[in-house]
């Protein structure tokens, strides 16, 4: 029922730090009605010397209730896995979701984040429903997914992983985070608003939406932003290398509180969180120039 991302650039940021922004994002949609939430973070850094590569694969921590059971959870899984809470990012993109159930019941393995499975290659928090999603989910089994849950959201970050890893035995190395959402959204009917999570990108994150609201929140933490740039303006790209911290959220109050510059997404527009930068794409369905990605097995 709504989502939420914060990504820190260049400014550092330590754990315990992001969780509370994360948290409060998700206090700020409490009243839309939700009965579950989950957020992901990621696991460490291998480089504490600032810039990180990251070597294990993102946490998730998901639960049915309200926030407060989260955040409990949370913690409890910190003291367990003597998780560092005062362990600094310079870059960090966390994602976090409220749900409200229209497919599987409220429970923590349908709550949000989604994931491709083991290893959390692909991760997605999802406000919408997908329509078609039954034919994916055969279509993805058949091509030997597993299923975890019973939403329908759980073929957006199967269906990820199936482009990746299409791409890559094909031999593109360099198959960039926003050719696997855009070639996802391709086969996708319903409504959305989407973030997206990978394993295979840290520090990136990306968000698309058709007919679910998403807003895009940047705060500059330098004074240097281009003077007279109209945020509203689709062409503007965040300088690249300022430090900033960037907020995702279906609503805006989850936003505002902490910057003024909003830009309102439209439909079919995707956002790529990259760098430092702000990339707007526009996606465009053509199914027959660019082909099916998600092909029928032979046999
Ligand atoms: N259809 C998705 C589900 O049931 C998302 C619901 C929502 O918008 O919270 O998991």
């Amino acid at each position: 029922c709504g989502i939420f991302a914060y990504l820190n650039y260049n400014v550092k940021r330590d754990r315990r730090f992001i969780l509370d922004i994360l948290f409060n994002g998700l206090r700020r949609l409490e009243y839309r009605g939700y009965d579950s939430a989950g957020i992901s973070i990621d696991s460490y850094s291998s480089d504490p010397s600032g810039q990180f590569s990251f070597s294990a694969p993102p946490l998730i921590f998901r639960q049915e209730g309200n926030i407060d059971s989260l955040v409990k959870s949370v913690y409890k899984d910190v003291a367990s896995t003597k998780l560092n809470l005062e362990e600094p990012f310079c870059v960090h993109a966390g994602i976090a979701h409220t749900r409200w159930a229209t497919h599987g019941e409220p429970s923590p393995k349908n709550s949000h984040p989604q994931t491709s499975g083991a290893g959390n290659e692909f991760l997605v928090v999802h406000n919408g429903v997908i329509t078609n999603y039954e034919v994916l989910k055969e279509t993805l089994m058949r091509h030997g997914f597993n299923f975890e849950s019973d939403t329908d959201t759980e073929v957006i970050p199967k269906l990820a992983k199936y482009v990746f890893d299409k791409a890559t035995e094909e031999g593109d190395q360099s198959v960039t985070f926003s050719q696997v959402v855009l070639e996802v959204m391709r086969h996708l009917d319903g409504a959305y608003a989407l973030i997206f999570k990978s394993h295979h990108y840290p520090n990136e994150l990306i968000a698309c939406k058709r007919g679910s609201p998403l807003l895009l929140g940047v705060k500059e933490l330098s004074e240097d932003m281009r003077s007279g740039t109209s945020f509203l303006d689709l062409t503007f790209i965040s300088e690249n290398g300022h430090p900033k911290e960037l907020f995702l959220s279906s609503d805006a109050s989850a936003i505002v509180e902490h910057t003024k510059k909003v830009l309102v997404i439209e439909d079919d527009e995707v956002v790529h969180l990259k760098d430092g930068g702000v990339y707007i794409l526009k996606f465009e369905n053509d199914k027959g120039k660019c082909g099916n990605a998600l092909s029928r097995p032979s046999s």
